[in-house]
């Protein structure tokens, strides 16, 4: 079987040369391990951060060893008393065809509650990230206005559909047309606009007419200037990610605009999700509950084949993605 490695440490944009297909032979096992076949693989741009060679939340991935993330796979077989062959489980495991894994390190996954799939997604890291960096920093009231960069993406487009079950007026911000319509015709986000417009400023001021009081904040750079220039009074600015920033070479010095935050007595707080890992569990029971209340909606971009891994990756800086962006390696 094989395995994707990191060949190089990528200077600005990756590219396929980054990644080195390596063959291996699939291992044994011991006791209390299962062997494991990947079903679904997710691509996410914290990767990215993890292909430098720099100190963060997470150690970076080290060179010419396997990259590793989220993975829903089946089980080929088990020594271990609490799982059997067949079973669906997900955990973090290295971008290979095949795992051999301790089974505490893995969840089982129901498959009756919703498409597998959705562990990588919705019911997984990204749906998390959307409910706990929303409702615990964000905290949208009735009425007011939330504002989500990164919009039409995995997280953004739950962090969206939260604000609006929470009666909040949603602007999203995305970067083409119809990213666009599918935030307002099929998330139901009250308004939407494109950043790469030339009269983007201009387009965004419009759609709030009230002033930002919170602002998910997904990708950084210009988009986040022209979103913080309008906050009002109280407001709460979420840094979830800079994706915007990530294949720079050199960092961006910043925040450029505190004195927006001194003015208005708002605040800014970053987090990852692991902040919330001991309430994890409140989570994927609302979002679960949400989705099959049909209060939630989701989309999935697969890419088919582990071949296509890298693209997958790659496609996430060009905003190739609609929702989340998974690879299907295999059928069960
Ligand atoms: P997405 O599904 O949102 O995919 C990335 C999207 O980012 C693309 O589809 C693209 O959409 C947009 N994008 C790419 N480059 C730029 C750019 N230069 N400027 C503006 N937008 C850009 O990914 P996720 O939902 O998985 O992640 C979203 C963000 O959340 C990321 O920044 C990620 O690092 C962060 N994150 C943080 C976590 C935490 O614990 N704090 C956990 C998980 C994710 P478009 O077409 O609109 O440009």
């Amino acid at each position: 079987y094989r395995e994707i490695q990191l060949a190089n440490r990528p200077e600005g944009t990756p590219t396929d040369s980054d990644f080195n297909f390596v063959e291996k032979e699939i291992p044994t096992i011991d006791t209390d391990e299962l062997l494991l076949k990947t079903l679904y693989l997710s691509v996410d741009p914290y990767m990215r951060g993890r292909m430098k060679d720099q100190k963060s939340y997470v150690a970076p991935f080290e060179l010419n060893k396997a990259i590793s993330g989220g993975i829903v796979a089946e089980v080929i077989e088990s020594k271990s008393e609490h799982f059997t062959q067949g079973d669906i489980v997900t955990g973090s495991m290295d971008w290979a065809e095949y795992n051999a894994v301790e089974a505490k390190s893995v969840q089982k996954v129901d498959p009756s509650i919703a498409p597998i799939s959705t562990r990588l997604g919705v019911l997984g890291l990204t749906g998390l990230t959307a409910y706990f960096g929303l409702l615990d920093i964000g905290k949208p009231q009735e009425g007011e206005t939330v504002v989500v960069s990164g919009a039409a993406g995995a997280v953004g487009s739950i962090v969206g559909q939260i604000a609006k079950l929470k009666g909040a007026h949603v602007v999203g911000i995305a970067g083409s047309q119809d990213k666009i319509d599918y935030l307002i015709n099929d998330l139901g986000f009250d308004e939407a606009v494109n950043y790469k417009d030339a009269n983007f400023k201009e387009a965004f001021q419009k759609t709030i007419p009230n002033g930002v009081d919170v602002y998910f904040d997904n990708v950084g750079g210009e988009v986040s200037d022209a979103v913080i220039m309008e906050i009002n009074r109280n407001a709460r600015v979420v840094l979830c990610g800079a994706i915007s920033a990530y294949n720079n070479p050199e960092a961006d010095i910043g925040p450029r605009i505190q004195w927006k935050f001194i003015t208005t007595s708002s605040m800014m707080k970053g987090f990852t999700l692991g902040d919330y890992a001991h309430d994890f569990k409140t989570g994927a029971q609302d979002l679960g509950k949400w989705l099959q209340e049909g209060k939630l909606k989701y989309e999935e971009t697969i890419t088919e084949g582990f071949d296509n891994t890298p693209k997958a990756f790659l496609g996430l800086f060009d905003g190739s993605n609609l929702g989340k962006q998974l690879v299907k390696v295999a059928d069960p």
